[in-house]
């Protein structure tokens, strides 16, 4: 390993956690404070020191971050760190369990269920116990599966998580139980494990084992563990019992970056950490390597509004840099367009991959996909599935496709397939009968199955009608929305907005084969097929960001409803929660950072309809960010610079006194005021003893 200038590439504080080779240590700090920095080269240091490194030990809570840590220290440290054991809590323990099984009794290996699989086991024992029988207010599988998981993870009783999080379905909690103890009874007899349970059966297994606690405690003397704020109660446990007598863990974190708290993760593993582990030597981070300061003083007033204290304040010596852009275009469609034209720009001098944007829920970026499409810019997306993937965007295009070319085979394939009784075998028959107007096969095929006579007139009408694009759509939803619903039950609305969309996008269409050709479902990623992962842009939810940085990020769909979510709105844990989740993304940001906050969104029977910009973007100082607004014949214009004015006002100076004479011109209510010549200002600060800074539209801050 070539030798590494430590004190170069660290600060005072950094190098104090690395060069702390033995017992506990805390690193709580803010985002970008070079954290995973710490983690990875005090990895390094342990391994010049002599710790072989497969005795290193290192934690975290998602495949990516447990990628992003090992992929840096390999950067580092070359070849010379082979070995090192790393990854998410969950693959550690399942290897740990395939290892050790037999000593739990899993004689065959451990098998795991992944999602679907548990569904199918809590359908199969509410079929058996015949719960809720005919009820459909009984919850789905997949919401059960989610309520069994959910209690585990934070281990409280199943009522208690209804009464506190779903009091809707608690005259449900019966039946749910029920389900809770088949299921548990069902994996116990097959020898199943469900994904929550590597967790607890391989602390099972460390609890009594001694054994096998005491082989693991000797064989990883060094353990390490970041984003220790997302760890839920059972994985605070692992760790404890894994840190043997010489207690030699790091745990590195940021309370104010903890989103998972609703799959169970609690800050408290962090706050306990030094009872825990006493004779902890707790390091905090302030200086901020990543992002320049105005990005910085924006990302600080997101947390200065926390109803947590949190006790960072982070400064950075990149004292240059743009401003953050809030950016209001006009609608999330051409919010859509915006942002690809952002990128467009950006990519001059900012590779595609340094580039990425931001959302809270996957179908978010769906506008921009088919955009980026259009344009055969590459995308790569974390978490979330892409656009033209999703099983039922599929099934709904297939019958687009059906519309404007009724020989296209695998689109009656995919579209026939929704209807009961009719397989493969039939749907090719149909498909030839179609085509050759053999019509008395149709004719009994229909008898058998009535509700095929529906979806092929419908078809024929559509073709036949040269209505526009939008209305076929319409047209379309409304045939394929049950469908979608008996197909997907769970997750069904998320899915609906997905289709809606979809819907959206296409009116902007006026020929229908044009909309499908920028689908281009079929093709294969433009981006790919080169390797070069170089040449994508990064389209993220803001969960799978977490960690990760980039030259430059634009978080989209910053309005009501969309961020913070809309079932967060009416609970103060939650919207704290959203809060973070939003310091989060724009904590990604290094260079440049856009907010998008349209000023319509697309609603399902309303159409276009007016949104208020998210709390989070109204709270923040007009100080913090330029203002850019779409202008209606398109291009979007910086807002505030000083506009030109009529001539009757020239002769009001930008900073002349609104003073005490003219009170009755700037008259204050509410935090607003209205100015005889400038209209309606918000005011920003009391200077005593008589006047204000208000800022108007249009006109700029005055005094
Ligand atoms: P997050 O909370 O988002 O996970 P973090 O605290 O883990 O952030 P890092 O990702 O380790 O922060 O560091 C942020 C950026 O700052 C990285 O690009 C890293 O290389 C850089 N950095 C960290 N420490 C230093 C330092 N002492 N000198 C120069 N650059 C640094
Ligand atoms: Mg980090």
């Amino acid at each position: 390993m070539d030798h590494i200038e430590y004190e170069r590439h660290l600060n005072q504080a950094q190098l104090e956690a690395v060069q702390t080779l033995q017992g506990p240590v805390l690193v709580i700090a803010g985002a970008g404070s070079g954290k995973t920095r710490t983690v990875v080269y005090r990895l390094a240091r342990l391994v010049e020191n002599s710790v072989p490194p497969e005795s290193i030990l290192l934690l975290t809570f998602t495949r990516k971050a447990a990628n992003e840590m090992l992929t840096r220290a390999a950067h580092l440290a070359g070849q010379g760190l082979h070995g090192v054991a790393g990854g998410t809590f969950h693959a550690f323990a399942f290897g740990m369990l395939r290892r050790f099984g037999q000593r739990l009794g899993y004689d065959q290996g451990v098998s795991i269920m992944d999602r679907s699989d548990a569904e199918g086991v809590v359908k199969q024992v509410r079929e058996m116990e015949g719960v809720g029988k005919g009820d459909r207010s009984f919850p789905r599988k997949g919401a059960v599966l989610s309520l069994m998981s959910k209690a585990r993870n934070k281990e409280r009783d199943l009522e208690d998580i209804l009464a506190s999080e779903a009091g809707h379905l608690l005259p449900h909690a019966e039946g749910i139980q029920i389900i809770q103890r088949g299921y548990e009874a069902f994996k116990a007899k097959h020898g199943l494990l469900d994904y929550d349970d590597l967790l607890f059966k391989f602390e099972t297994l460390l609890r009594e084992h001694e054994d096998i606690r005491d082989f693991l405690v000797q064989r990883y003397s060094h353990l390490m563990i970041d984003e220790f704020q997302d760890t839920n109660l059972v994985q605070g446990r692992l760790v404890r019992l894994l840190s043997g007598p010489e207690a030699n863990v790091m745990a590195v974190g940021d309370d104010a970056q903890s989103v998972y708290a609703f799959r169970g993760a609690t800050v408290n593993n962090i706050l306990q950490f030094t009872s825990d582990f006493p004779g902890t030597k707790v390091i905090k981070l302030e200086q901020n390597y990543r992002s320049t300061q105005p990005i910085l003083e924006l990302t600080n007033q997101i947390l200065g509004q926390a109803t947590a204290k949190y006790e960072k304040h982070l400064f950075s010596e990149r004292i240059e840099g743009p401003k953050p852009q809030v950016v209001r275009p006009l609608s999330d469609m051409t919010q859509a367009q915006g942002v690809v034209d952002k990128i467009v720009e950006l990519s001059r001098t900012t590779p595609l991959h340094d580039i990425a944007v931001l959302f809270r829920a996957g179908y978010q970026s769906y506008p921009l996909e088919v955009a980026l499409n259009k344009l055969g810019i590459g995308y790569q997306k974390f978490g979330g599935m892409r656009f033209a993937e999703s099983a039922h965007i599929k099934d709904f295009v297939a019958h687009l496709r059906l519309v404007a070319n009724p020989a296209d085979l695998p689109a009656w394939q995919r579209a026939l397939s929704l209807l009961p009784g009719i397989g493969p075998k039939t749907c090719e028959r149909i498909y030839e009968a179609t085509l050759h107007g053999d019509e008395a096969y149709m004719r009994r095929t229909c008898k058998r199955v009535p509700e095929l006579e529906n979806t092929l007139t419908l078809l024929d009408n559509l073709r036949n009608s040269r209505l526009g694009v939008a209305p076929v759509i319409e047209q379309l939803l409304d045939y394929y929305r049950p469908h979608m619903e008996e197909r997907y039950p769970d997750d069904y609305p998320k899915r609906q907005a997905g289709l809606e969309e979809l819907a959206q996008i296409a009116a902007g269409y006026t020929k229908l084969e044009d909309f499908l050709a920028d689908m281009s479902l079929d093709n294969p990623d433009p981006g790919s097929g080169h390797g070069v992962e170089e040449d994508k842009v990064v389209l993220s939810t803001i969960h799978s960001a977490k960690g990760l940085e980039w030259s430059a990020v634009l978080l989209i769909d910053l309005v009501e409803d969309r961020f913070p979510s809309r079932h967060a709105l009416s609970r103060p844990d939650d919207m704290e929660e959203e809060r973070r989740l939003m310091y989060v993304a724009c904590t990604r940001a290094r260079d440049f950072l856009g907010l998008y906050v349209p000023d319509t969104v697309y609603k399902r029977n309303q159409g276009s309809t007016p949104v208020l910009p998210s709390p989070f973007v109204q709270e923040l100082p007009s100080s913090t960010y330029e203002e850019w607004r779409e202008g209606y014949a398109g291009g979007f214009r910086r807002q505030q610079e000083p506009a030109p004015k009529p001539a009757a006002q020239r002769s009001v100076q930008d900073d002349a006194p609104v003073n005490s004479a003219s009170t009755s011109q700037a008259q204050p209510s509410n935090g607003y005021c209205r100015h005889k010549i400038f209209g309606r200002g918000k005011i920003l600060s009391f200077i005593p003893p008589n006047k204000y800074k208000v800022n108007f539209s249009g006109f700029g801050i005055k005094t």
